[in-house]
């Protein structure tokens, strides 16, 4: 007989590999540089004297205008350790002529589109490496509200039972969860559903790496979820690896495939041909819907549902908005779960959800709108330390030579992490079991709304 083991990622401290990107850059006028160390240097030079010996004197000046230590190397400002700046602006300040501006590093800046701070990326590295939650001490220094998922709080205000007991572990709080199609009612058949031990999958990297998908693969398979790769990436690691599903894009060729659950893109009604041939070919499986947050994609919905989908994956752009509008994806949720529920299907369907879930936070919060399952992509090149590049005005994914053992176990450690934070926040709100947090918007507190409760007819000062 199999022991009953509760459910719990492995983690083991895996420190980066890549020499993490500096945060800040002087820009240094050299010539200017060069002119004002010489002044300063022959100036002071018998002043200085009398205070240090020469060789510590030159040190001294060498080493100016910055008291951090940024120019204080073997090449003073000519080659400035940028690892130092604090981007405290004192130089420009002082000499603005010499420097001309301190820059956030592109790689940063780039991150920024996806609604990343970098204490945020500090996060996720941290959560990498150890599998832990980051504990500040200081509280938190964020904003008091802000765009999309910072508008909304989680009411914690039901501290029940669960709380504690819940996060050390002597009360079990369960993360698990089903992907595919239940029955509406007892004695209505078999429901079609593949559990999930975390609501939390990897999304579709169209990277041609086949390390990197074998690493996520593999995470994916200890974590107890599921990674989905594009058909040729699913074709050659089917044998190797249980959870991973296949996505089959618009003008792609359908296939026979292994796995329990089989995704499919479709943009227009006429793309149903492609659930009607997988069906045909792949009658057992799963299918799942991928459609763009654009254009009248409700409709495309209701209508992919009603020719036999069991499940929607609904994808937003990767900083959390929808394609053609500038509607958060937790707005969108919400608005499309009560549609769904007000239709009578929301219990039966599953509804996965990607673009933007970049912290530990966003799962249950976008759970919490509507969403049964997240997928998430920035995050994992994060944990991986990929380097991001801006092109024109979009960016570019660069994949580091990546160590198999060392980057499955920091996608492992990163699992780990959130869902610690994702039974924190369950226990805290009551919850015992995430799928009963799915659409439960009592847990959440909306900032739009209760500004408006608490300021009603209240007139703005202009
Ligand atoms: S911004 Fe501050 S830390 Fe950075 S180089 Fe200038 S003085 Fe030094």
């Amino acid at each position: 007989m199999e022991r009953y083991e509760r459910y719990h990622i492995k983690i083991k401290k895996m420190p980066p590999l890549f020499k993490i990107p500096h945060k800040y850059e002087p820009i240094v006028n050299k010539f200017e540089l060069f002119k004002m160390i010489t002044s300063e240097f022959f100036h002071n030079l018998k002043e200085g004297l009398k205070k240090r010996k020469l060789k510590d004197y030159i040190k001294l000046t060498f080493s100016r205008p910055c008291k951090y230590g940024v120019f204080s190397g073997r090449f003073g400002g000519f080659k400035p350790i940028k690892e130092k700046c604090v981007r405290c602006f004192e130089c420009k300040i002082e000499y603005p002529k010499v420097i001309k501006d301190v820059i956030i590093n592109p790689h940063y800046k780039v991150l920024e589109k996806f609604n990343l701070s970098m204490e945020d990326i500090d996060t996720i590295l941290f959560e990498s490496e150890t599998g832990m939650e980051k504990v500040s001490g200081m509280g938190y220094k964020g904003p008091f509200v802000g765009k999309g998922f910072d508008s909304i709080w989680l009411d914690m205000s039901e501290i029940v039972r669960p709380t504690r007991d819940g996060k050390e572990g002597r009360e079990y709080i369960s993360t698990e969860t089903q992907i595919g199609r239940k029955v509406k009612k007892f004695g209505e058949g078999i429901s079609k559903t593949v559990t999930v031990q975390i609501p939390v999958i990897f999304e579709y990297e169209p990277l041609k790496d086949d390390n990197f998908h074998r690493i996520l693969s593999c995470a994916a398979y200890e974590a107890g979820t599921f990674y989905i790769l594009g058909i040729s990436n699913f074709k050659k690691l089917e044998r190797d690896y249980k959870n991973i599903f296949p996505l089959f894009k618009r003008e792609e060729k359908i296939e026979v495939v292994s796995s329990k659950i089989v995704e499919f893109e479709i943009e227009e009604n006429d793309d149903i041909k492609i659930l009607e041939e997988l069906k045909k070919i792949n009658d057992k499986s799963i299918m799942i819907a991928r459609i763009k947050a654009k254009g009248d994609f409700k409709e495309l919905i209701y209508f992919v549902l009603n020719e036999g989908a069991e499940g929607i994956h609904l994808v937003f752009k990767r900083n959390g908005y929808a394609f053609d509008n500038k509607k958060h994806l937790t707005e969108i949720l919400r608005d499309l779960n009560k549609d769904l529920i007000e239709k009578g299907i929301r219990s039966q369907i599953t509804l996965i959800v990607s673009g933007g879930i970049n912290k530990a936070e966003h799962v249950p919060k976008a759970i919490g709108c509507g969403a049964d399952l997240v997928a998430i992509d920035i995050p994992l090149h994060i944990a991986l330390q990929s380097e991001f590049k801006e092109r024109d005005d979009e960016y570019e994914i660069i994949l580091k030579k990546l160590n198999f053992d060392w980057g499955k176990q920091r996608i492992l450690n990163l699992l780990s992490a959130w869902h610690e934070q994702l039974i924190e926040a369950l226990s805290a709100m009551g919850k015992r079991d995430v799928r009963r947090l799915v659409g439960d918007y009592g847990r959440l507190i909306f900032f739009e709304e209760i500004f408006e409760e608490s300021f009603a007819g209240i007139e703005r000062v202009k």
